[in-house]
């Protein structure tokens, strides 16, 4: 097959990862930087110029969009879609994931497990909004924030109240969640790849922090999950239209609550962790669905 990776540095581990899955299964692949092509928009005949040339009709795209480029690399993506490359994830999918707050109402309507959560903008009410929670603790977080940052606990009501109107102060959109007290600064997470979890772990923050990131200091390792957490990744990943995505979930008392779905789930943690060939099972899993056309951008 030929196998575009659309990523901005092919130097990442994942990235590394998969040009070199694919390139022992046979494969032709080429790194495209979504940042340096230009989109040709012709009636019905849609095309992609990068370095100089046309970009060929891939038999499948494996993106790797970084959130900060969601704009820019979703609009390649569409556009390889429209010349009916097959996208591992579709350009749609990867857009509505980068949105919070869609996300979770998408997941919500599937009857996903999700942690009590009500998004705000005015906070002049916070009282309110902790009452729709349950009162506190709770955990506040801004809309924008990644890896753990804007992710703070509101231990007291007081203190609570205090965080949320602060946050509102600089007008922007918040998240107020109960806290998953009993989790005990431990996510898992599962790669899902078409309708399997192929890996899973489990992060644990750094001693005293309830959060788990890699990035703030937390290690991995691997875990068994329960069919119960099972059912939640591969029904997430379903609900948000992604073949291939990372599922974070807390152990909640009242079952695993989807933190978040990730529509480029990082491989190095995962492998290193669990020992297991994620990139090659990607790779296989392309080999097995990738068909010219299949896509042509659903629009959903
Ligand atoms: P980011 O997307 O910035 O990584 P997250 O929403 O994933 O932020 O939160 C970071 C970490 O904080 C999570 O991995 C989890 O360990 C912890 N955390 C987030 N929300 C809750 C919650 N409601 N209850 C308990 N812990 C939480
Ligand atoms: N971004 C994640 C973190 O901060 C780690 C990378 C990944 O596993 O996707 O923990």
């Amino acid at each position: 097959m030929k196998l575009a990776l659309m990523c901005r540095n092919a130097e990442l581990y994942s990235h590394k990862r998969i040009v070199e899955a694919a390139e022992e299964r046979g494969h032709e692949i080429e790194v495209v930087d979504h940042l340096r092509c230009y989109i040709n928009i012709t009636s019905l005949r849609p095309s992609v110029r990068y370095r100089g040339e046309d970009l060929p009709l891939f038999d499948a795209v494996i993106p790797r969009i970084g959130a900060s480029v969601t704009f820019y690399g979703t609009a390649v993506l569409r556009q390889l879609e429209m010349m009916g490359c097959y996208p591992v994830n579709e350009s749609v999918a990867i857009s509505r994931s980068r949105d919070k707050l869609r996300s979770l109402q998408l997941l919500a309507r599937r009857g996903i497990g999700l942690p009590v959560t009500v998004f705000a903008h005015r906070t002049s009410r916070a009282d309110e909004i902790l009452d729709m929670i349950g009162g506190a603790p709770v955990i506040i977080k801004l809309l924008e924030g990644t890896q753990g940052i804007g992710v703070v606990l509101g231990e007291t009501q007081k203190g609570a109240e205090s965080i949320i109107q602060a946050f509102g102060g600089v007008n922007t959109n918040i998240l107020v969640q109960e806290f998953i007290k009993e989790a005990g600064g431990e996510d898992v997470r599962c790669i899902v790849l078409g309708d399997k979890v192929v890996a899973s772990m489990k992060r644990k923050g750094k001693e005293g922090d309830f959060r788990s990131n890699i990035h703030r200091g937390g290690t991995a390792a691997r875990v068994k999950i329960t069919p119960q957490e099972r059912a939640t990744a591969v029904g997430a990943a379903k609900a948000m239209g992604l073949n291939f995505c990372g599922v974070d979930m807390l152990r909640s008392n009242h079952g695993p609550v989807v933190m978040e779905v990730n529509s480029s789930p990082g491989l190095e943690g995962m492998e290193k962790a669990t020992g297991i060939d994620v990139a090659g099972q990607l790779v296989d899993f392309i080999e097995k669905n990738a068909k010219f056309g299949k896509t042509k951008t659903k629009g959903r």
